[in-house]
């Protein structure tokens, strides 16, 4: 059968530059890979802690599928729930100073399934403009109304929350934003969304194990641990596995147990995964060097840039470096690559128009003189674009 309609919007995404494809990687996702046949240092990579690949983590994964097997083969409520999520549920929950806590096979069907689940025709959504897409969509999937507020714009949602008549009212956001490494005014969302019943939802997917004192997420690090009704997270990035929790009351875990879809018609969390992830956590908590190391890296990253004159915006793991237009992108993107360092590029509609931007993430593995490459590289990439300096596109000769 022909179906014009596959070769017109591809050929359309060329067009508009935003066409996209899969990069093949040869390697565990460490501070040097191989890519495309290529080694170049990673810049690009969610493995904040260096986790994914760690000894003790891969043995744990062996171990727990020497046990139980690889697949957990039921959902949880028929015959998937064994001994290890019990334990890897109360692990989190200790961790995040909750009493419950409900493990995910994804963070992409945990967000849709907190907000399927708490939401409902007569529930309004108060989001971030610049939430995570699976928020966008599990949003969507709630049938719940669907307020924006400009993003981290605390009197913009509370104008939004004052002129609301629904009876219930969520406020979502990231804890760190995924594109920006912004952390969200935790402080100043907790307390308007109690001044009006709201339940406050935070995504921690870029929190955990990257925010200090101690990695726990941007609720421990504003102090705030109890006073938000939904911690959501992932075992997908720092923690280097596989999989999402929400930590919140017993009750509420009782109720999702009953009520959400996307955890009660899938699979239970592969037994190994939840093993290893446990073994993740134990390390994450006995050596806080890592996250010390991460956030030096941060630190000397943000002041090779300035000393560049260059800004480098966010305090976090995520540094975006604004370059402009898709072409220009891409342009530097691949430049970089060539030169043997990694970063994403990252265009609309992940990001506003014309933001185009890469996306830098840091970790604790890279070393000092890694980091001072890959500034180095990016500065020179940038000027031979005709990129000046704070991201403003200097007239090219
Ligand atoms: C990665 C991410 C998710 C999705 O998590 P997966 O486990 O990859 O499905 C959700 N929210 C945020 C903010 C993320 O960065």
């Amino acid at each position: 059968m022909e179906l014009p309609f596959l070769d017109e919007e591809i050929v359309a995404l060329k067009e508009k530059g935003r066409y996209r494809f899969l990069r093949r990687l040869s390697t565990p996702q460490d501070a040097r890979i191989t890519i495309e046949g290529k080694e170049v240092l990673n810049f690009s990579s969610n493995n904040y802690l260096g986790l994914a690949n760690h000894p003790e983590v891969v043995a744990a994964l062996a171990d727990y599928a020497g046990r139980y097997g690889v697949g957990s083969g039921a959902s949880r409520l028929i015959s998937g729930h064994m001994d290890v999520h019990a334990e890897l549920e109360e692990a989190m929950a200790r961790f995040k100073g909750s009493e419950g806590c409900l493990t995910f096979s994804a963070g992409y069907m945990a967000n849709l399934g907190i907000l399927s689940t708490l939401g409902s025709p007569d529930t309004t959504i108060f989001s971030d403009e610049w939430n995570h897409a699976s928020i966008v969509d599990g949003c969507r999937l709630s049938r719940a109304r669907v307020e924006v507020y400009r993003h981290t714009d605390v009197t913009h949602l509370e104008d939004l929350l004052r002129a609301s008549s629904s009876r219930r009212k969520i406020v979502v956001t990231d804890g760190v934003f995924s594109m920006d490494g912004d952390i969200a005014p935790l402080p100043d969302l907790v307390t308007v969304k109690d001044r009006y019943g709201a339940i406050l939802v935070v995504d921690d997917a870029h929190a955990v194990g990257v925010l200090p004192p101690r990695g726990r997420g941007s609720a421990d690090h504003f102090g705030l641990s109890g006073r938000v009704e939904i911690l959501m997270g992932t075992f997908s990035k720092a923690l280097g596995t596989y999989g999402a929790y929400l930590c919140s009351t017993r009750r509420m875990v009782e109720y999702f147990i009953n009520k959400c879809r996307p955890f009660i018609f899938n699979t239970g969390l592969p037994p190994a995964i939840a093993g290893a992830t446990l073994a993740s956590l134990g390390i994450l908590t006995r050596e806080p060097g890592r996250l010390k190391a991460l956030w030096e890296n941060g630190r000397l990253f943000r002041n090779e840039m300035e000393a560049r004159g260059r800004e480098a915006g966010s305090d976090t793991a995520i540094v975006p470096i604004l370059v402009g237009t898709d072409g220009d992108t891409m342009a530097v993107s691949r430049a970089l690559f060539d030169r043997g360092v990694f970063v994403h590029g990252i265009r609309p509609p992940t990001v506003p128009e014309g933001t185009g931007r890469l996306r830098l993430t840091l970790m604790a593995t890279h070393t000092a003189e890694m980091v001072r490459t890959a500034a180095a590289r990016i500065d020179e990439a940038l000027r031979e674009r005709g990129i000046g300096t704070n991201g403003a596109i200097a007239e090219k000769r």
